[in-house]
């Protein structure tokens, strides 16, 4: 069973000891940040030159210098920058500004679990992710609870590590939830594989069949749209809230006859024979590899299979219908 950590395992106090580098204002920077500001902690956000995200971080209050002197000012530095450009942020602006007992802390694992970023042996490697987007997260707090997080310790220089993580997930409401202890091996491989998997990619290549198969027999594509898409908020939402069961609870009979019948033959051993490819790309670090040479290429397999989504019938479908429905926020 997993270990869970709640507020009274975890000393604010040692992360309100520290002086904080927040790098990257996006969905989990705004969220940190601010969070690790409101439990009093000395907190600075790091951005680029020309950052969109500057003005709204000084607006809320904090302060904005660029990457290297707020890795060169602080003693934990959180790395909240895209995962393709982390690397380099940390190569330019961070690695020369490292001491020893220093700790550097990631939203995800993946540069240090494919070595993409080599911190020296002197100092702390930690990981808090919270398992929600950060709008969320910060949401949370300010309501006085938290969103659960998950929490790693790489590198254990200073023997203080793990106390340190927590009193960071602490600071931005994660033990308030409860914190999951894990390790960057299996945040990082797990979370590539869900969302390879099942979350993005296999959902929506599910969605598509689906309604390719619809639409091909015949069928107007506005009925397939709602068939094969819309509707699957619906029964997310009630596995969200309940799981499987819950969901089977609320559809019809007739749907969960045909859940248990049909589901195993569109999911079927051959797809999961694929499934258990995908993981072992992602183990050996196939996968971070040739991503990371695609984004660096410039992205164009990446853009041409964006452009090949995006003239889908589905989603000039989706658009029309979407229009129909004012409580759909189309943004
Ligand atoms: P976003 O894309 O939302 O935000 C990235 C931020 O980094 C922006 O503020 C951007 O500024 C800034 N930025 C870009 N380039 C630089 C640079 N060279 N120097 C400094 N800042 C820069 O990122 P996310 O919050 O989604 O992801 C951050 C990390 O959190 C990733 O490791 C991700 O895997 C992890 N994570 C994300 C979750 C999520 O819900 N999104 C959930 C859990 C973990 P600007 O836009 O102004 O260029
Ligand atoms: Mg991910
Ligand atoms: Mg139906």
């Amino acid at each position: 069973m997993a270990e869970l950590f709640y507020d009274d395992d975890a000393d604010l106090s040692i992360i309100q000891g520290r002086k904080v580098a927040v790098l990257g204002y996006g969905s989990q920077g705004h969220a940190h940040a601010l969070s690790l500001r409101d439990s009093g902690v000395d907190v600075r956000v790091g951005l680029h030159e020309g950052s969109s995200s500057k003005v709204r971080a000084e607006e809320q209050g904090l302060r904005v210098v660029t990457p290297a002197e707020a890795a060169a000012e602080a003693d934990v530095i959180m790395i909240l920058v895209p995962d393709p450009i982390q690397a380099r942020v940390y190569a330019e602006s961070v690695k020369d500004n490292l001491k020893d007992g220093d700790a550097l802390f990631f939203g995800h694992g993946l540069n240090i679990r494919y070595g993409f970023i080599k911190p020296p042996a002197g100092v702390d490697v930690c990981m808090v992710a919270p398992k929600g987007p950060g709008h969320l997260v910060r949401r949370q707090f300010e309501e006085g609870r938290g969103v659960p997080c998950i929490a790693a310790v790489e590198q254990d220089a200073t023997g203080g590590a793990f106390a340190l993580t927590l009193s960071y997930a602490k600071a931005i409401g994660g033990t308030r939830a409860g914190v999951i202890k894990t390790t960057f091996t299996e945040e990082t491989e797990t979370d590539l594989f869900g969302e390879q998997a099942v979350l993005c990619g296999g959902a929506s290549a599910l969605v598509k069949a689906g309604f390719e198969t619809l639409v091909e027999a015949g069928y107007q594509p506005e009925i397939a749209y709602f068939e094969c898409l819309h509707e699957l908020k619906l029964i997310v939402d009630l596995m969200y809230e309940g799981g499987l069961e819950k969901m089977r609870w609320s559809v019809s009979e007739t749907a969960e006859w045909g859940d248990y019948v049909t589901g195993p033959r569109i999911v079927n051993d051959a797809t999961k024979a694929e499934m258990k490819k995908v993981l072992a790309e992602i183990q050996d670090g196939t996968f971070a590899k040739e991503w990371m040479a695609e984004y660096a290429n410039g992205l164009p397999r990446y853009n041409e299979y964006k452009k090949q989504d995006g003239d889908h019938l589905i989603e000039s479908t989706g658009k029309e219908l979407r229009k129909l429905m004012s409580w759909v926020d189309d943004k």
